[in-house]
């Protein structure tokens, strides 16, 4: 199996739809979006392609716990949605932890099976699978967190409002639409001089992230096992992108 990379649009950094046909031939089995930093891709035409080429579609979620696309939530309009309880993101375990959801119970058994060794009796292997369930201890902690994703995720986008009103327009801020409900996961803008924004941000005491130093057509894996394209979009968010501060535990300056 190969995957094939498709240019993310310069203004949502999602999987930019209008590239994907070029991209798909007779070996396609599936198209896998990822929706970034808490915005769904633009599914419709993408979901309009599965259709035609009879793909399926994987959704990876785990920036995106209760983001919508037209009112429908995220890891709902694929054949999976993998979601990641990572500690950072927007719904976080006290450690590793993860989850895969899907509506189908053919390939929900296909799921458990694989992460369970590739057994579905205790030391009967039927596949090559993996050890991949999820900590009963984790289970416990994300199920009381649970309940207060749509807390976490409503001060997530309180905090984002506030960078949204007050950055002027020497900063490219992340895209607002109707029919998007985003979550935040990283607060991204991009900025001419990134790298001298990021250092006065952290002699001020802010500390930022860049979301992704290294591109993936650029890691040395990728580099030896996929065709290599540059995508210019991807080179141009590389060297202006910055994510700002932007955690349940960041509050509103009172003044
Ligand atoms: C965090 C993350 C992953 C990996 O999640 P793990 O729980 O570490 O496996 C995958 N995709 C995206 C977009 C992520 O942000």
């Amino acid at each position: 199996m190969k995957p094939v990379l498709v240019e993310p649009s310069i203004d949502t950094y999602n999987i930019d739809p209008d590239k994907i046909e070029a991209a798909i031939t007779s070996k396609t089995k599936a198209i896998v979006v990822v929706h970034l930093y808490g915005k769904a891709c633009d599914m419709d035409p993408i979901i309009a392609l599965c259709k035609k080429y009879n793909l399926k579609l994987i959704e990876d979620c785990a920036q995106s716990h209760g983001a919508t696309y037209k009112g429908k939530h995220t890891g709902t309009f694929g054949e999976f949605g993998a979601f990641s309880f990572y500690p950072t993101k927007n719904l976080g375990a006290l450690g590793d932890a993860g989850a895969v959801v899907c509506n189908d119970i053919a390939l929900d058994k296909i799921i458990r099976r694989l992460r369970n060794y590739g057994s579905d009796i205790k030391y009967y292997n039927e596949v090559v699978g993996y050890n991949s369930r999820l900590d009963e201890l984790q289970a416990a902690f994300l199920s009381v967190k649970l309940k207060r994703l749509d807390e976490i995720n409503a001060h997530k986008r309180k905090l984002a409002s506030i960078y949204l009103n007050n950055l002027n327009a020497d900063f490219v801020k992340p895209v607002v639409d109707k029919d998007y409900f985003d979550v935040y996961h990283i607060f991204n803008i991009r900025h001419e001089k990134r790298d001298d924004l990021k250092e006065y941000l952290l002699k001020n005491g802010i500390k930022t992230e860049i979301h992704y130093p290294v591109s993936p057509s650029k890691q040395k894996h990728c580099r030896e096992s996929l065709i290599i394209i540059i995508f210019l979009s991807v080179k141009k968010t590389s060297a202006t992108t910055l994510s700002l501060p932007i955690s349940f535990f960041h509050t509103e300056l009172d003044e």
